[in-house]
């Protein structure tokens, strides 16, 4: 068995605790506070000294019928339809059979079904580009998912604690030297309950399902519910843009592209998440439940659901240098995690033939130029750098929803086919805080991210990790940080 630590990460227990009850109020706030009923922010918490909760109450879409209204049994059916139809692809599409590293424990490795998130994605498009095609922009589904995003957060997060729960309880299933290859994840069993179910117990949780046959539970909901549903709820909001404004923005149509090249090269090489922290190192709990299913895409489609109610009109320079700084993003987060890729599998490739490294006792070694001589963390920059666009095409955010009465009473007024006017007017400025929230956050997890790679790097190689760290000062921006 792995051994039990204590060594508390995200605050110890308190902290997890903390972010279990904090991050799906938050997400409620962030939908509830910037709406499509009176503004992004809600107009009140422009002048807080005035602020009440009756006042607040008008002004955000809560549901009509209260606190039961978040929730929904046919909105969840029809989420729990969308994972089944994603099962069935998972076991109906081509795949290949890869194998993943090796496993601490044993030594010996699992073997995962890989590329067919990719092709899985693809088929539930061409499925919505011939519904759009027929219904155009009032195409059912984009239609559900808007009128129902509510109702889809509140089933998600159900559903993100649902299978934290089943896979804490089979957690203690796992013995020492099982045939199945079930491990512990090193910093998941400390034995306090709450610190356990949010890191995560169990490292690789498996389930043979009838039918569907033997399913990685962490990589599967990885790659599939949690990227695609990103680019469905994005392509949803474009629908919504053009539903209300009977046109869709330039800003909108980027952002949506690059969200979607990014998932989608995500998926498409599907096989580089068995490298990664989430596979190798950490278990299967709320963490990375919550954070596949619920945050990627309710978090990460916030843009467009803003776009979507304030289109903006990029001028082409803007659009250039938008796409330029995404490209070079993109350049710096592929080439790095290819160059290390290359570097482990094909040492002997010319195009790291030459690099200098560093020999670990361990018997792995450790690259000390190109790009991880540059800091050892240049894929984070990259990473981050190609997230900024996101946000950027969001401009100065913040609009606000006036009555149809009062179209024309600004220049800048943009009418919705409802009559109702939307103009930025004292929220300009103040939406950002909801369109870069996605941005700010990530930094904030890949400094953390760095931190928790190092610790476990230092554990791992010792003496050797301190040598590396004298030769590769920086962390993560060269000569900055
Ligand atoms: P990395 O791909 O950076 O891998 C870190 C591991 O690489 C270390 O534990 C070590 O493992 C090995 N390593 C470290 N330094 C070197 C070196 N100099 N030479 C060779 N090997 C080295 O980490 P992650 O798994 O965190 O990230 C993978 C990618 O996923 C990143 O590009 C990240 O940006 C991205 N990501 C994206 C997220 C999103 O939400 N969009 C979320 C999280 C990550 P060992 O030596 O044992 O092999």
């Amino acid at each position: 068995m792995a051994p039990s630590k204590t060594r508390y990460e995200f605050g110890g227990p308190l902290g997890a605790a903390a972010i279990m009850v904090g991050l799906p109020l938050l997400f409620n706030v962030l939908y509830l506070t910037c709406n499509d009923k009176t503004g992004c922010p809600a107009p009140i918490l422009l002048t807080p000294r005035e602020l009440t909760w009756e006042k607040l109450k008008s002004q955000i879409p809560l549901p009509q019928d209260g606190i039961r209204g978040f929730a929904s049994w046919e909105v969840t059916g029809w989420l729990l339809t969308y994972y089944m139809f994603s099962m069935i692809l998972f076991v109906a599409l081509p795949a290949q059979t890869v194998t993943g590293t090796k496993l601490r424990e044993s030594g010996r490795c699992l073997p995962y079904k890989f590329n067919s998130a990719f092709s899985s994605t693809l088929v539930q498009l061409v499925i919505a580009a011939v519904g759009t095609y027929i219904q155009g922009s009032k195409f059912v589904v984009w239609m559900f998912i808007t009128d129902n995003y509510l109702q889809l957060l509140t089933a998600s997060l159900i559903l993100s604690f649902g299978i934290s729960i089943w896979v804490y309880a089979r957690s203690f299933g796992v013995k020492p030297g099982n045939r199945d290859l079930r491990e512990l994840a090193v910093n998941g069993h400390t034995g306090n309950v709450i610190y356990d179910f949010f890191i995560g117990r169990e490292l690789n949780p498996r389930v043979t399902l009838p039918v569907f046959g033997e399913i990685d539970v962490k990589t599967w909901l990885e790659m599939r519910p949690a990227l695609t549903s990103w680019i469905l709820l994005n392509l949803a909001f474009v629908a919504k843009q053009h539903r209300n404004y009977g046109r869709i923005s330039n800003s909108i149509l980027l952002t949506t592209a690059m969200q979607t090249y990014y998932a989608l090269e995500g998926q498409y090489f599907e096989e580089g998440l068995l490298r990664m922290m989430d596979v190798t190192t950490d278990g299967l709990g709320f963490m990375l439940t919550f954070g596949n299913i619920t945050l990627v895409p309710f978090l990460y489609s916030t843009q467009c659901r803003y776009l979507a109610v304030y289109p903006v009109d990029l001028s082409t320079p803007a659009v250039a240098a938008i796409g330029a700084v995404y490209a070079l993003g993109l350049y710096i987060f592929r080439a790095a995690n290819d160059q290390k890729l290359r570097f482990r599998m094909q040492p002997d490739h010319p195009s790291v033939r030459g690099l200098p490294y560093l020999q670990t006792k361990r018997g792995t070694k450790l690259l000390t130029g190109g790009w991880w001589g540059m800091s050892r963390h240049m894929n984070y920059l990259g990473d981050w750098i190609q997230a900024i666009p996101f946000s950027i095409s969001t401009g100065l955010a913040g609009y606000l929803i006036l009555p149809a009465s009062l179209a024309g009473a600004s220049p800048e007024a943009m009418v919705m086919a409802d009559g109702r006017v939307v103009v930025q007017g004292a929220a300009k400025g103040w939406g950002m805080i909801f369109t870069y929230a996605y941005v700010f956050w990530f930094g904030i997890l890949l400094i953390h991210r760095e931190g928790r790679d190092t610790a476990a790097c230092a554990e791992k190689y010792g003496d050797d990790w301190e040598k590396y760290k004298k030769i590769v000062r920086w962390k993560i921006i060269p000569g900055i940080y």
